[in-house]
């Protein structure tokens, strides 16, 4: 079995009534993904365009694909007839060009903003002040082809639960703090949080949108 029926079932169960759940499926075959569709998962995340545009042909027309790592501008157009939610905006230029490409395909492309909440430096993401400019910026209301809809954020990679918590709760703040007005193409309504080591946490500190990869998959390699 590709997938943990168990484990999936279990989440579910944990999740019903306060978030929903994307299937990461980065470095897994179609066969995975397939496994966990015929179980009624219809909600996917990849990371890497290439990947994601071979599993889209290949696959079930009615999964809804969510792009969750770093994307670079010039990729926008091999994925923006189909995305379903694009997670990991961290540039107003990136945004610009999510609405050219979406604009050229005629849909409007829902968008997280990507915060950066971890102590590590590594990870991709807006700070507080960089949100700021963007939530601010009198371009903004211009792009009409995207919608923010929300955040997303990635607490540290550890052991220590009470960094992670921390950092979570961060986000949540933030989300709460930017959630209080809205425009037409930004209403934030979605806080994307928690992963396979985390998402228990994630989901105590208001998360309505978890990523999980391994705890169904198994480990990537
Ligand atoms: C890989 C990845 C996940 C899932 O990680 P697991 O620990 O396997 O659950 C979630 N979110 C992002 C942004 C990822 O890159």
């Amino acid at each position: 079995m590709p997938v943990n029926k168990e484990k999936y079932q279990q989440i579910l169960l944990e999740l019903k009534g306060k978030a929903e759940l994307i299937a990461v499926s980065k470095t897994k075959s179609l066969e995975h993904i397939q496994a966990l569709y015929d179980l009624g998962q219809r909600d996917f995340g990849e990371n890497y365009v290439q990947e994601l545009m071979e599993k889209q042909e290949k696959l079930p027309g009615d999964i809804r694909w969510h792009f969750i790592g770093h994307l670079q501008k010039n990729k926008v157009k091999y994925i923006a007839s189909f995305i379903h939610l694009i997670q990991s905006v961290d540039s107003f230029a990136l945004l610009k060009e999510i609405n050219k490409q979406a604009l050229k395909n005629d849909r409007i492309i829902h968008c997280l903003l990507q915060i950066h909440i971890a102590k590590e430096e590594t990870k991709f993401g807006l700070d507080i002040n960089e949100l700021k400019d963007l939530v601010n910026s009198p371009e903004l209301n211009t792009l009409k082809n995207i919608k923010i809809t929300g955040l997303m954020g990635m607490a540290s990679f550890s052991n220590d639960e009470n960094l992670i918590r921390t950092e979570l709760m961060y986000l949540k703040k933030i989300f709460d703090k930017n959630k209080a007005f809205s425009f037409f193409n930004y209403q934030l309504s979605t806080l994307s949080m928690g992963m396979s080591g985390d998402y228990k946490i994630a989901l105590e500190e208001g998360s309505n949108l978890v990523r999980i990869g391994s705890l169904l998959f198994g480990n990537r390699n």
